[in-house]
C-alpha cells in the first residue's frame, strides 16, 4: 500500500463525525424527484451537493441546470497527468417519503439508530453513496494535495424520476465527460459486510391484455352455463404462463436465455443463501414455497432468469359487484428479462400465448408497454480486479460479482453514449436497509468500509493506463 493510501486512510479514520454530520444535512433536505420539477428542495440539494464538494477540495463545482431536467451537480479535479480518469456517478435526489405514520422517526430528521443505522429518507439511496466518493477524494486531497487518478463527479437530481433526462445530459456534456472507468455507486451488497459488485441488471417487457366475452354485463342466472366468463377465461390463460412450479412456460420465452457458463454457476452457488432467512426478509407468509426454476440457485433466478409478474388486474370491484356475467376482464403483465432477450420479442411471445391460450373463442386484445433492455458486463477488464481488490481491502473480506434482478435506467445510458468504458457499479445498500420504503436506513459501518474501498479504488485505477 502506497503512503498516499496509507494518509488518506488516516485523515478518513478522523473525519468521521465530519462526513456524518454533511450526510444528516442531506437527508434534512427533501429533494424529492416525483413533484412536477425542478422543486426549489432539488435545487437546495444540488447546491448542498455542490458546496460539500467544493469544501472537500474539487474543481469547478457547479449546478447544472438542464432544460426539462432536474439539476445535476458537479465537480471535478483533473491534476493527475497521465493517470486515468474517472467519471463517478451518483444521485441527490429522494423518493417520496411514504406513509408518515409508519415512519418511527420522521423521514428527513436523519436518526441514529441504537442498531449502527441512520435513518432518514435518502440516508442509503443515495445520499450516502454520493458522500462515499465525497469523503474518499477529500482524504487525499486534504493529506497529499492531490489525487492518485482524475476524477469527474457527476450527481444526477431525477434517478428516482427514471432518469428521463440523463441520455441527452450525457450526450450533451459527452466531451466534458469523457472518462477511462465509470463508478456508479448507487447498488446494493448481497448482505450487510459483503462487498459486491453489480454485473448484471434485468430489463422489462410488459403488456396489457383484455378478454371480452360481452358487449355489457348479463344476469348469471339467466344464461350462467353456456355463456363464458371472460374472468375465468383470462385466468386460464394467466395460469399457464407458468407451470406447477411457477416457472415460466411461455411458448419460446427460454429461446433467447443465455446459459451460466459453469464458472458463472459455480460463482452463483457459493453466494451464500439462507433459505429461512430470505423468506422472512421478504416476509413470505409461513409454508409458502419459493417458486421458479428448481435446478437453479435462487440468486441465479433472480438475477440470469427471466420472470413474470401480473401486476394488476380488472374485473368488478367487490363494491358494486351482483351476479352478473361481466364483459371483459384485463391484467397487466411484467417481465423481467435477461441477457440475451429482446424486449420486443418477448412481448409478442407473451401476446401470441394469450391469444392462443384464451379458451372459447373469447375477444383477445394485447397492447405493448413500457420496456427497457438487460444490462451485462464483461469482467475480464482490469478495472474488475482492480475494484475488486479495493473492495477487499475496505471490507476485510472477499468481494462478490453479483447481477441485480431489477433494471436501473441510468446504467444503459452511461454505457451507451460513453463508448463501452468498463462500469464499476458498487454500492452500499443492503438487504434491511428498506430504500424507497418507510425507515429507508444506512448501515453506517458499511457505508465507513465502502469509502475506505473508494480509497483503495482510486490507488488501484491509478495503475491502469490512463
Ligand atoms: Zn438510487
Amino acid at each position: 500500500m502506497s503512503e498516499q493510501v496509507d494518509k488518506a486512510l488516516e485523515n478518513l479514520e478522523s473525519s468521521w463525525d465530519k462526513w456524518l454530520s454533511h450526510l444528516m444535512e442531506l437527508v434534512r433536505i427533501p429533494g424529492v424527484s416525483a413533484k412536477p420539477p425542478p422543486a426549489k428542495e432539488l435545487e437546495d440539494s444540488a447546491e448542498a451537493v455542490r458546496a460539500i464538494m467544493e469544501q472537500a477540495g474539487f474543481e469547478n463545482t457547479e449546478v447544472i441546470g438542464f432544460p426539462g431536467g432536474h439539476p445535476y451537480a458537479y465537480g471535478e479535479w483533473l491534476h493527475a497527468d497521465g493517470a486515468p480518469t474517472l467519471l463517478l456517478y451518483g444521485h441527490h435526489d429522494v423518493q417520496p417519503p411514504g406513509r408518515p405514520e409508519k415512519w418511527r422517526t420522521p423521514a428527513f430528521e436523519p436518526t441514529m439508530g441504537d442498531d449502527g443505522r441512520l435513518y432518514g429518507r435518502g440516508a442509503v439511496d443515495d445520499k450516502a453513496g454520493v458522500l462515499m466518493h465525497v469523503a474518499a477524494c477529500a482524504a487525499y486531497l486534504e493529506t497529499t494535495g492531490s489525487l492518485p487518478v482524475n476524477v469527474k463527479f457527476i450527481v444526477e437530481g431525477e434517478e428516482e424520476a427514471g432518469s428521463q433526462s440523463l441520455e441527452r445530459f450525457l450526450e450533451t456534456y459527452k466531451e466534458r465527460l469523457a472518462a477511462d472507468v465509470i463508478v456508479l455507486t448507487d447498488t446494493a451488497n448481497l448482505e450487510a459486510g459483503l462487498p459486491s459488485l453489480t454485473t448484471s441488471l434485468r430489463g422489462l417487457a410488459s403488456l396489457d391484455v383484455e378478454v371480452r366475452a360481452l358487449d355489457h354485463p348479463i344476469h348469471s342466472g339467466m344464461f350462467g352455463g353456456p355463456v363464458p366468463d371472460p374472468v375465468i377465461a383470462l385466468c386460464r390463460s394467466i395460469g399457464a404462463l407458468t407451470d406447477a412450479d411457477g416457472k415460466l412456460a411461455v411458448e419460446g420465452i427460454w429461446d433467447d436465455v443465455r446459459a451460466l457458463t459453469e464458472k458463472e454457476r459455480k460463482a452463483m452457488e457459493a453466494l451464500p443463501f439462507d433459505e429461512a432467512r430470505f423468506c422472512s426478509d421478504v416476509q413470505m407468509v409461513p409454508g409458502a414455497k419459493l417458486t421458479g426454476d428448481q435446478e437453479m440457485p435462487v440468486w441465479g433466478r433472480i438475477f440470469r432468469q427471466p420472470a413474470v409478474a401480473v401486476i394488476a388486474f380488472e374485473a368488478r370491484p367487490f363494491e358494486g359487484s351482483s351476479n352478473q356475467i361481466i364483459e371483459s376482464a384485463k391484467a397487466r403483465i411484467s417481465l423481467r428479462i435477461v441477457p440475451d432477450q429482446d424486449p420486443g420479442k418477448v412481448e409478442q411471445a407473451v401476446a401470441k400465448h394469450f391469444e392462443k391460450t384464451v379458451p372459447w373463442g373469447l375477444e383477445v386484445k394485447t397492447t405493448a408497454r413500457e420496456s427497457a433492455i438487460w444490462w451485462m458486463t464483461d469482467t475480464s477488464h482490469p478495472a474488475f480486479a482492480a475494484a475488486t481488490r479495493a473492495l477487499e481491502a475496505g471490507y476485510g473480506t472477499s468481494a462478490a460479482f453479483i447481477g441485480c434482478g431489477g433494471s436501473i435506467p441510468f446504467v444503459d445510458p452511461f454505457a451507451r453514449v460513453l463508448g463501452g468504458v468498463p462500469a464499476l457499479l458498487m454500492g452500499v445498500e443492503d438487504p434491511p436497509c428498506n430504500a424507497h420504503g418507510e425507515n429507508e436506513s444506512l448501515n453506517v459501518d458499511d457505508w465507513k468500509k465502502g469509502t475506505r474501498a473508494a480509497v483503495h479504488l482510486y490507488d488501484e485505477l491509478s495503475r491502469l493506463s490512463g
